[in-house]
């Protein structure tokens, strides 16, 4: 799309300079908020009433009458959404580092999506003001993630900063501004708006309602606009602080009422001459997407999977879902999006689900009563979200769980040998008393000599009495026909047991 890096360093004479779209990123914890309110709370200029501005996703700060504007979701998962939509959303990531802490495993994510996402990347050394900062240590981690800063004669500028007491601030403003000096960044205000949506939600006096960042072009009040789930006509616009404006030009984001459902978070909007052009991006956008049933995470053989359905309300937010799943560290276990698709849950899902061993992952759908019987009785667990955030937290829990081993031994009865009667070269006949629990025919059996373990094998037939019979009980003398490792002796236990499927534990 036109917008956030396309227009880098485009010399065409119409383009018109345009503010750097700035997103913070980072390990939890190590004060992207802070950052981030610190900022808003400085270098905004308050609306005239005073009031505090208001969280819309999106702000515009005015650094030596300059305007950044901030993505104000901090954390990448909401990032790399936006980035699977909409080509290059931001245009530097700022890449907060605890200076006491280091480079952490979010750290190395954020820097990975940074640079896919092709944004210039800004090192902010945070938490100065802490006893134990020490950004030269933290620098030198970097190195390994292929971040070189400049005073270790690399090309990523940094800044050491506290968020908390707003030191180095100033110096971060001035670095995001040089580092959009050097990139010149442009956007073309006669074109048609396109770009990304920020936030969307109901609101129950206005209707649908969404924050947009315009990348390129302009939206005007009045202009027909589209997402590939929804569309409408932009019948208020107003600015980050809900002031009204008529028009929002490139790096903008912009508050707009008139779709007729909420869109999806990343989400590429455009605007359109005509509804009818408008629901024809619609339509194509819908066709283009994810095709149903494409895999989204590489299957490493020889790696534990993790395997997953993933249904969706939209192609948009189903493509924006596997996006960000694909990015999620799979060192341990792979992530395995077996089947992607649009709609409420189905009996086809809930059999693929079954016999692939997966869990169904929805988002924002309703699940057919009939598909969720199905599913309970076929041991299939089915979570629902409506929010991407918590979908995506949801599947890196119920990855760190199933990283523990999926297959539970259970010990279902023991068996002390009394006499053995009969031993050839893997068969053996043995007597005893089941003295916990209870046996069956074709049971897994261990052989235990007090702490030694002796072989293991099965049973291949149970007689009490000379009779065969199905199970024994405890308390009961019964013969074993065994089969398998080592030659049992008197006063041996043996130990039958199970090995079941875990089952996936609640979040
Ligand atoms: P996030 O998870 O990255 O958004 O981190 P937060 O902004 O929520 O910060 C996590 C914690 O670190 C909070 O308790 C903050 O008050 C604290 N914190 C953030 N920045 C600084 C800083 O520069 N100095 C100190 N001392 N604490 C900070």
């Amino acid at each position: 799309m036109g917008g956030g890096n396309a227009n880098k360093n485009s010399k065409t004479a119409n383009l018109a300079a345009r503010p750097p779209v700035v997103v913070v990123m980072g390990h939890v914890d190590h004060g992207k908020t802070s950052l981030l309110d610190y900022i808003r709370h400085t270098d905004v200029i308050a609306q005239e009433s005073g009031g505090i501005t208001q969280h819309v996703g999106a702000y515009e700060a005015e650094h030596k009458g300059k305007k950044i504007t901030f993505l104000d979701t901090p954390g990448h998962e909401a990032f790399s959404a936006m980035r699977s939509r909409g080509a290059g959303v931001a245009d530097i990531a700022v890449l907060v580092v605890a200076a006491d802490e280091g480079v952490k495993e979010q750290t190395k994510e954020a820097i990975v999506h940074a640079k896919r996402a092709n944004a210039a990347i800004i090192v902010a050394f945070n938490k100065m003001d802490k006893p134990g900062a020490i950004p030269a240590k933290v620098a030198q981690e970097l190195i390994k993630q292929d971040v070189v800063v400049e005073s270790l004669g690399g090309k990523v500028p940094a800044v050491e900063l506290s968020a908390k007491t707003g030191k180095g601030v100033n110096e971060l403003l001035d670095l995001i501004l040089l580092v959009a000096e050097m990139e010149e960044l442009k956007g073309d205000i006669n074109k048609p708006a396109e770009g990304v949506v920020v936030e969307a939600y109901l609101d129950s006096k206005r209707g649908p309602t969404a924050t947009l960042l315009v990348l390129d072009g302009a939206l005007k009040a009045g202009d027909i606009m589209a997402t590939p789930s929804t569309a409408g006509k932009a019948k208020i616009l107003q600015d980050f602080q809900y002031r009204n404006i008529s028009i929002a030009l490139p790096s903008a984001p912009v508050v707009v009422v008139g779709f007729e459902n909420a869109p999806q978070v990343g989400e590429v909007f455009k605007s359109f001459p005509d509804m009818d052009s408008a629901l024809g991006y619609l339509e194509k956008k819908a066709r283009k997407a994810v095709p149903e049933g494409e895999a989204a995470a590489v299957v490493d053989s020889g790696k534990k999977t993790f395997n997953i359905i993933l249904k969706a309300d939209v192609q948009g937010s189903l493509g924006a879902i596997q996006e960000v799943l694909k990015g999620l560290p799979q060192d341990n276990i792979v992530l395995r999006v077996i089947s992607g698709g649009v709609g409420e849950i189905t009996e086809n899902d809930v059999q693929l689900a079954g016999s692939a061993k997966a869990m169904i992952i929805g988002f924002r759908i309703k699940s057919g009563k009939h598909a969720v019987d199905v599913a309970e009785r076929a041991g299939v667990r089915v979570v629902i979200f409506e929010v991407i955030y918590e979908l995506i937290q949801g599947v890196r829990k119920f990855m760190e769980r199933s990283r523990e081993p999926q297959i539970i031994r259970r010990d279902v009865g023991k068996l002390k040998v009394l006499v053995v009667f009969i031993q050839d070269q893997n068969r053996q006949i043995v007597g005893g008393r089941i003295i916990a629990g209870e046996l069956q025919k074709g049971l897994r059996l261990e052989v235990w000599r007090g702490e030694d373990f002796i072989g293991k094998g099965k049973i291949v037939n149970l007689q009490k009495d000379k009779k065969d019979i199905g199970k024994g009980k405890v308390g009961e003398e019964v013969g074993i026909l065994y089969e398998g490792e080592g030659r049992i002796a008197e006063g041996d236990i043996l130990t039958a047991f199970v090995q079941e499927q875990q089952r996936f534990g609640e979040i």
